[in-house]
């Protein structure tokens, strides 16, 4: 899908943004905030899942809510450009609208995890890849279990999937501790429009591995 011809059509096409962190890091809040505050200047990819809705979401907005054996039909179909197992459940990224948008000068933000993550870098060399976290484990399981969208086994599990993510921090372009939500945003947006590969910073790395520890401390692991 990311073909390397740099023909005149090319050049227009939209960025390809993916962002993912760590489960409660505030990813679908920063999500939605961008959309707002940049309006027509984002298109958010929405996912396939076999996930069962969160009170509030709605079908075809927050996910496809799909069963497992209509994401293993589209799996064979070739409908997705990454698919990943997450904690119980199956999520992927429909190739064909991520396409149209991109094609047609869009930006297109996916918001996945670290496995699908890799496999659109592989696709997609020019994605810039920006990884979300908190200013520490304590704020990130607060906002996970503030929520009160998952249960004690669900908070469990991901914030297991979070140790494991914290070791793939490195193939990401930017870390964004997302603090002040308005900040957060705007730090967003000039992440993404910068031109020059914005290295992490050896403090930013030093705040995931530093949850990393304190989860593991909690979760015994
Ligand atoms: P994710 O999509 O990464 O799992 P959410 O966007 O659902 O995370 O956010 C988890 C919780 O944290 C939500 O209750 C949300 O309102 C809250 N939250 C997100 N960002 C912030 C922020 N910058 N400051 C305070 N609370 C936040
Ligand atoms: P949640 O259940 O909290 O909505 O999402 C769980 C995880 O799945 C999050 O890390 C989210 O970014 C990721 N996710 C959502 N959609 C996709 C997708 O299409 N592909 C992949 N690989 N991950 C996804």
């Amino acid at each position: 899908m990311c073909s390397e011809r740099k023909s005149e059509t090319e050049r227009k096409r939209g960025k390809l943004i993916v962002v993912s962190g760590f489960s409660g890091a505030g990813k679908g809040t920063l999500m939605k905030g961008l959309l707002e505050a940049y309006p027509g200047q984002y298109v958010l990819s929405v996912s396939v899942t076999t996930r069962s809705p969160r009170d509030g979401e709605v079908d075809g907005v927050n996910y496809y809510f799909k069963t497992q054996e209509e994401f293993d039909r589209l799996i064979s179909e070739d409908y997705f450009i990454e698919y990943a197992r997450y904690v119980g459940n199956s999520y992927g990224t429909p190739g064909p609208l991520v396409e149209q948008n991109l094609e047609a000068g869009r930006n297109v933000i996916l918001e996945i995890e670290l496995q699908g993550a890799l496999i659109v870098r592989e696709k997609c060399p020019d994605a810039r890849l920006i990884f979300v976290t908190t200013k520490d484990a304590d704020t990130l399981i607060d906002r996970l279990t503030g929520r009160g969208t998952e249960t004690e086994e669900s908070i469990r599990k991901r914030l297991t999937q979070a140790v494991r993510e914290a070791d793939g921090v490195e193939h990401y372009n930017y870390i964004l501790i997302n603090d002040d939500l308005n900040g957060s945003i705007r730090r967003l947006h000039e992440a993404i429009q910068s031109p020059e590969d914005s290295a992490s910073s050896k403090q930013d790395l030093a705040i995931i591995c530093s949850i990393q520890s304190e989860l593991k401390r909690r979760l015994s692991i």
